[in-house]
């Protein structure tokens, strides 16, 4: 089963595909994690989309596309995958499709986590991120068990610098210019499918797994 998500920055994407890879039994690839690890650990790819991360500001193609495919080749990826934050951009839509066509292989499902921008700077800014671990939380909807706290791993939690209200509201610009077109272009391909991303996220999970199931 391969599955891409789409939604706003912040609308959940990533809360639900750590759910959908766990009970699915397939990896979660996150092209914003990937890039934050290579932050973390200093390497040129890290420093390199650092800079446009932290305008809030998309990584070039270029370097997002190799890392992306490189990802899915992985033995891991055999049974399928779940996407998160990936594709952001019609021409990355475009070489995955294209790289999938060449093994004779396509997405099954892009599900889009609906949230309006009025819904979002409050997302972002709630967001928690653990510094280790690479989990999730939300301040008032979603808090850990103990504040500051990872709940799985005991580290750090922090505030993302994209996370920051200036930056969020270019993030969703850039939502709207670049991203959002994917709508219309997996409508066009009959695998869109679309979800009310504003309820508990319990909800929101039964939503997917009724279409997935
Ligand atoms: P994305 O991966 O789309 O950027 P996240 O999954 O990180 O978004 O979610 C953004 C923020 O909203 C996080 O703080 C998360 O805990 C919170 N969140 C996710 N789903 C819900 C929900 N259904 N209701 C309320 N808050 C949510
Ligand atoms: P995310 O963790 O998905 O919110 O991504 C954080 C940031 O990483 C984004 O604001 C972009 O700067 C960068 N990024 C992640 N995925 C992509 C992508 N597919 N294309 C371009 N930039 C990306």
């Amino acid at each position: 089963m391969k599955i891409i998500m789409l939604g706003a920055p912040g609308a959940g994407k990533g809360t639900q595909a750590k759910m959908i890879a766990d009970k699915y039994s397939v990896p979660h690839i996150s092209t914003g994690d990937i890039f934050r690890a290579n932050i973390k650990n200093g390497t040129e790819l890290g420093m390199e989309a650092k800079k446009y991360m932290d305008q809030g500001q998309l990584v070039p193609d270029e370097l997002t596309v190799k890392i992306l495919l490189d990802r899915v080749a992985n033995d891991d990826c055999k049974n399928g995958y779940v996407l998160d934050g990936f594709p952001r951009t019609i021409p990355q839509a475009e070489v995955l499709d294209e790289a999938l066509a060449k093994l004779g292989d396509s997405i099954d499902y892009a599900i889009d986590v609906d949230v309006p921008d009025e819904n979002i700077v409050n997302r972002m800014s709630g967001r928690r991120a653990c510094v280790a671990c690479g989990a999730t939380y939300h301040i008032v909807h979603i808090p850990p068990k103990t504040e500051g706290i990872c709940d799985r791993c005991g580290k750090e939690l922090i505030l993302r610098d994209d996370d920051k209200p200036e930056t969020v509201l270019n993030r969703l610009k850039i939502y709207h210019d670049q991203t959002q077109p994917l709508i219309d272009f997996y409508t066009a391909k009959g695998i869109l499918k679309t979800v009310d991303g504003t309820q508990d996220m319990k909800d929101v999970f039964a939503a997917i797994t009724a279409i997935l199931d």
